[in-house]
């Protein structure tokens, strides 16, 4: 364990900004998402929650962003709670993907249908119409109310202009649902299905948060800043394994040789990373590299990864 002492902490991140904040230029805020577009690309913020609860913060840690792809994650440990894993598996395999986040072509041409894995679009729309709840609404509400456990935040909420600009311009993601009802691998309501998609990549977050959601992850479970256990080791286990081989879309691989860590990124910006039984991290930085991971997050975490000593391979 090579973390530094408590009080040069706070020094280390705040040096990780300032040698990395030049990589925010390298790279582009996503428009495909009009609103997304308007965010400010030089932003870089570092968030460190260890597994007692204590937590370090450095540079734009504070400035909101949308959780987007981060919230696949808390769909997927909501699915694993509610469904028998061997069952599950028969809807949506744990395959990993070398194609791109919102990738339609393996839908059609091998895995009977299935979507690879529940950390790109098309697994995370099935995701949530497994997860318990009569009605789309339900199951949205129990996904927000795991997301606001696991942050310990209560008043996370949706934000309202990107949730309407990714609702006016998710086309591929209705063509992912819709082919996927054509299937069978979805029952229900497509449109509220997509509806529910949209406001969980909508929720606004911080680097804290995603930081302290890690940190349960790297607890097993538990939450070090709430105390509570909000799910088993079993599933935190098969979280953190599609997290490792799939949470970095098609950048997966060369993010399990430079940082070494289960990640998670989402094209508003944020990567969360878990340190098993040390820690959780969260990083933001909206300029993102072709794949659509945070260039300067990307950065951050590989320095971090070597000067800490937490590559887990
Ligand atoms: N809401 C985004 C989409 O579905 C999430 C993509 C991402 O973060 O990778 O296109």
């Amino acid at each position: 364990d090579h973390r530094p002492d408590r009080a040069e902490m706070q020094q280390h991140l705040e040096d990780l900004i300032h040698t990395h904040r030049h990589w925010t230029g390298q790279g582009n805020v996503a428009t495909y998402i009009p609103e997304l577009g308007k965010q400010q690309p030089d932003l870089l913020g570092i968030s460190v929650c260890e597994a007692d609860g204590s937590r370090w913060q450095a540079g734009d840690w504070q400035t909101p962003f949308t959780i987007q792809s981060i919230s696949k994650v808390v769909t997927f440990v909501c699915v694993l709670l509610d469904n028998d894993y061997e069952t599950l598996t028969k809807t949506i395999s744990v395959a990993p993907t070398a194609d791109g986040f919102n990738s339609i072509v393996n839908l059609e041409t091998k895995n009977e249908h299935r979507p690879l894995n529940a950390m790109i679009n098309s697994g995370a729309i099935a995701s949530i119409a497994l997860v318990k709840g009569d009605t789309m609404e339900t199951k949205y509400r129990r996904i927000l109310a795991m997301m606001q456990a696991m942050t310990g935040r209560e008043t996370l909420q949706v934000n309202e202009a990107v949730y309407q600009s990714e609702k006016r311009t998710g086309d591929r993601n209705r063509a992912l649902a819709f082919y996927m009802k054509s299937t069978g691998i979805i029952q229900g309501n497509v449109d509220e299905l997509l509806d529910a998609y949209f406001k969980l990549c909508s929720v606004e977050v911080t680097c804290e948060d995603i930081a302290v959601m890690a940190a349960v992850l790297a607890c097993d479970g538990r939450s070090p800043v709430t105390g509570k256990t909000l799910f088993d080791a079993k599933t935190a286990r098969i979280v953190k394994a599609v997290m490792t081989t799939c949470g970095m879309y098609d950048g997966s691989g060369e993010f399990a040789v430079d940082v070494g860590m289960p990640g998670k990124s989402g094209v508003g910006g944020g990567i969360m990373a878990v340190s098993p039984r040390k820690m959780g991290i969260g990083v933001m930085g909206p300029a993102l590299d072709p794949k659509g991971n945070s260039l300067g997050g990307w950065k951050l975490l590989q320095s971090l990864s070597r000067d800490w000593d937490l590559n887990i391979f």
